[in-house]
């Protein structure tokens, strides 16, 4: 049995992140991952012979700079290089839509399409720009959970005042930002589809969602907060693919001492009965809403056992070795942690039924494939179609909201998107080291795609998969001939698959939808929100806490301040 200050559950990006705040803090700390290397869903691997690529997350704009500069990533060799182009959207008809590098290309693009939507461009920006304003201001706070502690009382009173110290306009577009459909949001702004596909797009990755969904509109800022290299709003690529992240990650924590564990997964965490705690069948916060009173007097009644608040004590690996340590900060996700790892007497009963009720599902289906030759899409347009460095681009293959809206009307009803939504990156186009000489990879990006098909129908069916897997090469084949030709070899994950691979419940790419009801201070449960959990000592530090999902490095970073704050 080994002894640590601090075990991190799994080696993702924010795992790694924790840890190295953790060790820089003199605290001894280890990490148990499941899989046989770091990274978690930022990782690159082979997928066939000389072609590697990121396996899951696959493009970088949201990482944290504070992140790179403290776990000096790129001291330990991270590169990120800015796309060419930011986007390139094919459209019906061989026209298309390219978008960036510079603010001023889109514009010259959007007026191709309506002067009016063009002159509009700027202000929308800048709407948009107001609210990243204020997000940014969140996204390395810890949430207030409890407005009986000062601390928390003062937080919120300080968030209210930064939102009322705006203009009122300003005020109810944010409002309106955080609450609307994004497509409700763009149509009230703009005319021209194919503008407001590309502004649209980021409503639905990851999100098991139509544009028109309300809700939708917060996905889209979501996607808009991060930067590469300083240009705000932009997406980038980490040279030698997003594992080129996590193992920058890794050196540093290695340097720091924290000792890591690849094929160790962890089977359960270890806990103590304590004889005073939280009063019985309710949890700090309350989820019921009842701080004593009928309804905890029901519960105690109906309660063979009353619950009290454990101690997490160590971890149990699967080989059955133990670790002890007094703080656990788990990188897997909410349901995996709270449904699988600990004994349901550990948790409060509303606790585990509202975790059980936690909805994980973003319906994404991701592709890898190597390319004798780069796509050529058939477009009669203008001289940004034929510049090759569209090729560097997020190709986004969904020409308008209406598409997106059918392609989640469509998985509702079938399953499966009939025409999805794709986006596909060439990352070999601006990085040698992934392809042989000539040859590229694609990572094709796809929505939607249920985790549960109807009909008797499972993704257990490896038949599935490869039937998804031609829809996807078949919906780019419309608007590049030639493409289907070009796949030498393909790897594709069902939602199923991701599950499996990277222990996403539900394939959630985020470890939790991204909901109104799942964010910030509700993330994963109210009264939760500050990276505690009903066990004492158990911490969560992955994307099912404050901020979310994509790799941000936030989640790592705030709970080992927390972690810290509290010893
Ligand atoms: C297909 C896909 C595409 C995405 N695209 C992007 C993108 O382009 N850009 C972006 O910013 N974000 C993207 N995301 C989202 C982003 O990758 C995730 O939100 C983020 O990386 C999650 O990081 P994490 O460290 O919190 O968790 P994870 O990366 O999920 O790490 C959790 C770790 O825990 C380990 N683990 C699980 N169970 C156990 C166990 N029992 N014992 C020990 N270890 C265990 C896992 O193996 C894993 O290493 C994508 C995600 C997916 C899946």
């Amino acid at each position: 049995m080994g002894r640590f200050d601090a075990i991190v559950i799994g080696a993702g990006h924010n795992g790694l992140t924790c840890a190295c705040y953790l060790a820089k803090s003199g605290l001894k700390v280890a990490i148990f991952e499941r899989w046989h290397t770091v990274g978690g869903t930022a990782v690159t691997e082979e997928f066939h012979p000389g072609f590697r690529n990121s396996t899951a997350s696959y493009t970088v704009s949201l990482l944290d700079p504070k992140v790179i500069t403290d776990l000096r990533l790129a001291e330990h060799g991270l590169r990120i290089l800015e796309r060419p182009v930011q986007n390139f959207l094919p459209l019906p008809g061989g026209d298309a839509f390219s978008a960036g590098p510079r603010a001023a290309d889109t514009l010259a693009e959007a007026r191709r399409f309506s002067a009016r939507d063009a002159a509009r461009l700027p202000d929308y920006h800048a709407m948009l720009g107001r609210a990243v304003a204020l997000l940014r201001t969140l996204l390395a706070r810890t949430p207030p959970t409890d407005l009986r502690r000062a601390r928390d009382l003062w937080e919120t009173l300080s968030f209210g005042r930064r939102f009322r110290a705006l203009p009122l306009a300003a005020q109810r577009e944010i409002h309106e930002l955080f609450t609307r459909s994004a497509g409700e949001i763009l149509d009230h702004w703009f005319e021209a589809e194919p503008l407001k596909a590309l502004l649209g797009f980021d409503s639905v990755v990851g999100n098991y969602a139509s544009p028109y969904t309300p809700g939708s509109g917060y996905v889209l800022l979501h996607h808009a907060f991060g930067q590469v290299n300083g240009q705000g709003g932009a997406w980038g690529h980490a040279v030698g693919g997003m594992g080129a992240i996590t193992e920058a990650m890794a050196r540093e924590a290695a340097r720091l001492g924290v000792q890591v564990e690849c094929d160790a997964p962890v089977r359960r965490v270890l806990t103590r009965p304590v004889t005073s705690g939280a009063a019985p069948g309710t949890s700090r916060g309350g989820l019921t809403g009842a701080r004593g009173g009928a309804t905890d007097a029901l519960r105690v009644a109906r309660d063979a056992a009353p619950w009290r608040a454990p101690v997490a004590t160590g971890v149990e690996l699967e080989d059955g070795r133990v670790f002890e340590a007094a703080t656990i900060a788990a990188n897997v996700g909410p349901k995996p942690l709270f449904l699988s790892m600990l004994e349901p007497g550990d948790l409060p009963a509303d606790f585990r039924a509202h975790i059980e009720r936690f909805r994980t599902a973003s319906a994404t289906f991701r592709m890898n494939v190597a390319l004798a030759a780069p796509p050529r899409f058939a477009t009669r347009a203008g001289a940004a179609a034929r510049d090759p460095a569209h090729l560097g681009a997020g190709i986004i293959v969904a020409p308008s909201l209406r598409y997106m809206d059918r392609a989640f009307a469509d998985a509702r009803l079938h399953g499966i998107s009939r025409e999805p939504i794709v986006e596909m990156l060439l990352p070999s186009v601006l990085d040698d080291s992934l392809a042989p000489r000539g040859a590229h990879v694609a990572s094709l990006f796809c929505q939607h795609f249920d985790y549960h098909l109807p009909g008797g129908r499972s993704w257990r069916d490896d038949a599935e998969r490869e039937r998804a897997a031609d829809l996807v090469i078949d919906t780019v084949e419309r608007c590049a001939p030639g493409f289907r030709a070009s796949v030498v070899a393909r790897s594709a994950l069902s939602p199923l698959d991701l599950e499996r691979r990277f222990g996403l419940a539900g394939g959630d790419i985020f470890h939790g939808a991204l909901g109104l009801d799942q964010l910030w201070a509700a993330r994963p449960a109210l009264g939760y929100g500050d990276y505690r959990t009903p066990v004492d000592g158990l911490w969560l530090c992955g994307s099912g806490a404050h901020p979310g999902g994509g790799v941000t490095g936030l989640p790592g970073h705030n709970a080992a301040r927390a972690i810290l704050a509290r010893r």
